[in-house]
């Protein structure tokens, strides 16, 4: 399969996974992959795993993301992580707006956009999440959701930051359900998604930019959805969590 963009398939642990778990799964991966090249490819543990797991990565095709990160640089925010903190351990990409956050965090479209802007200053590239609910989709308002949650998220962002921030289209209904979107669905999405990128910016930027598909990615679907004309790769949650699936996953994308 031949795209201009390079696939992308990053995985999301999400809450998952002591130290000694997540080294072992980050070493069956460096293994298992370590001939890939056709996708770049990215594992995103828990704060409390990025220093091993970034021990182990060193010198290999897997690149490290974090899930989350705070807006400000530094100061009086307990609990928080920074852009900078998160580059002391090679942390390439952060994971912004999952819906998760959205959600239970209740994390704005400003707030995601401010985000995004402090990954760009410490060179980290986001990845963006947007998406929208079953109610949404089934009141046909998917499209009004996307184009709102695209302009509040990527706001104040240059072309050029903006060619290297990855999107992801993670459908709420289908995270975590073992429901899909339909090829159809999801690549109406993405080429709709794309379509406000260049309104935002312009075609060039949005050419480039790439757009990951995320919920309920097996390997079973991988192949399918991988093959759609404006899907750059998958935001994996569940099959993330075991080396054999995630694998399968890349290995079925190529
Ligand atoms: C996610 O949380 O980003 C996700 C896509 O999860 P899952 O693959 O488990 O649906």
């Amino acid at each position: 399969m031949t795209k201009d963009r390079k696939l992308i398939i990053a995985g999301n642990w999400k809450m998952n996974k002591t130290v000694a778990e997540a080294v072992d799964l980050v070493t069956q991966l460096k293994r298992d992959l370590a001939n890939v090249k056709e996708v770049d490819l990215v594992v995103c543990p828990p704060y409390t795993a990025l220093s091993d797991v970034s021990r182990v990565i060193l010198d290999s095709n897997l690149r490290l993301g974090a899930q989350n990160m705070s807006e400000q640089n530094n100061g009086a925010y307990t609990g928080e992580i920074s852009a900078l903190m998160l580059r002391e351990f090679s942390v390439r990409y952060v994971i912004l707006g999952h819906s998760e956050r959205r959600q239970y965090q209740e994390e704005s479209n400003e707030l995601i956009a401010r985000k995004a802007l402090a990954a760009h200053g410490a060179s980290l590239k986001p990845i963006v999440c947007i998406g929208e609910t079953l109610d949404e989709r089934e009141g046909n308002r998917t499209e009004q959701v996307l184009e709102t949650q695209l302009k509040g998220s990527l706001a104040g962002l240059s072309a050029h930051q903006m060619e290297e921030t990855v999107l992801a289209y993670e459908p709420v209904w289908a995270i975590g359900t073992g429901k899909t979107a339909s090829t159809e669905q999801a690549q109406s999405a993405h080429a709709f998604i794309r379509g406000v990128v260049a309104a935002l910016f312009d075609d060039a930027v949005a050419r480039r930019v790439r757009i990951q598909y995320g919920g309920s990615v097996k390997p079973n679907n991988a192949r399918e959805l991988m093959s759609q004309p404006d899907v750059d790769g998958a935001l994996v949650g569940g099959a993330s969590l075991e080396a054999r699936s995630f694998g399968e996953i890349v290995t079925n994308s190529i």
